[in-house]
């Protein structure tokens, strides 16, 4: 029956931004994700200079990592509040720029432009406007999505993708009929069928 329920519910956008203001981010990892690590050579598979994506990037301190790295990394967030966090924590300075094509989106980029993070909802983004990407790391993102928008959320993922790029997805095992959360359940047979 939960797991019913929690097919129809919905966060909106605006409890995003709540949470942020109210800085209720438990979601954060101060010290970055231990299965990042265990997996870059998963993500990375030998090559360098990679354009990586996060999608709902919240303040990923993982974005730093893997700029530091060489490789550029682009994130998109609704709350600008956690972008902003995110350069200030990481003592990155950044520009604003509006981004053409979407109206109230704008860009928070790095001085030295190698972290590009859109500040809109990733449903306004396309290839058009971020190009594609060689990896992907989606934690708290897929599990993140309202289940009513996964299908359009991983049809958007799939066609960020170059060709050989990797996808490195996190998800949380657990009874949804016990557990609320965290936000939603995403059972693998259902990654499986949205991702092929
Ligand atoms: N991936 C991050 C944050 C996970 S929490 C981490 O690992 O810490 C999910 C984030 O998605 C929140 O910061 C929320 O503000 C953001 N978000 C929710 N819906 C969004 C949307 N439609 N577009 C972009 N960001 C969104």
């Amino acid at each position: 029956a939960m797991a019913a329920a929690q097919r129809d519910r919905v966060v909106p956008a605006a409890e995003w931004l709540q949470k942020w203001a109210a800085g209720k981010t438990a979601f954060h990892k101060e010290r970055g994700h231990p299965l990042l690590q265990k997996n870059l050579d998963v993500l990375l598979n030998g090559r360098s200079g990679l354009r990586i994506f996060f999608p709902l990037c919240g303040k990923a301190v993982e974005m730093k990592w893997l700029a530091d790295m060489g490789h550029h990394v682009v994130g998109a967030e609704i709350s600008e509040q956690a972008l902003k966090e995110f350069f200030a924590e990481q003592g990155l300075p950044y520009h604003e720029e509006p981004v053409p094509g979407i109206s109230g989106a704008k860009v928070l980029q790095s001085m030295s432009g190698n972290i590009s993070l859109y500040c809109c909802s990733i449903y306004d983004l396309s290839s058009a406007v971020v190009g594609k990407f060689d990896g992907v790391w989606d934690r708290g993102a897929l599990v993140a999505v309202n289940p009513c928008d996964r299908q359009r959320y991983a049809s958007l993922m799939i066609s960020l993708m170059e060709k050989n790029s990797s996808y490195l997805l996190v998800t949380v095992l657990y009874d949804p009929n016990k557990h609320k959360g965290p936000p939603f359940y995403v059972p693998e047979s259902e990654i499986r069928s949205l991702f092929g």
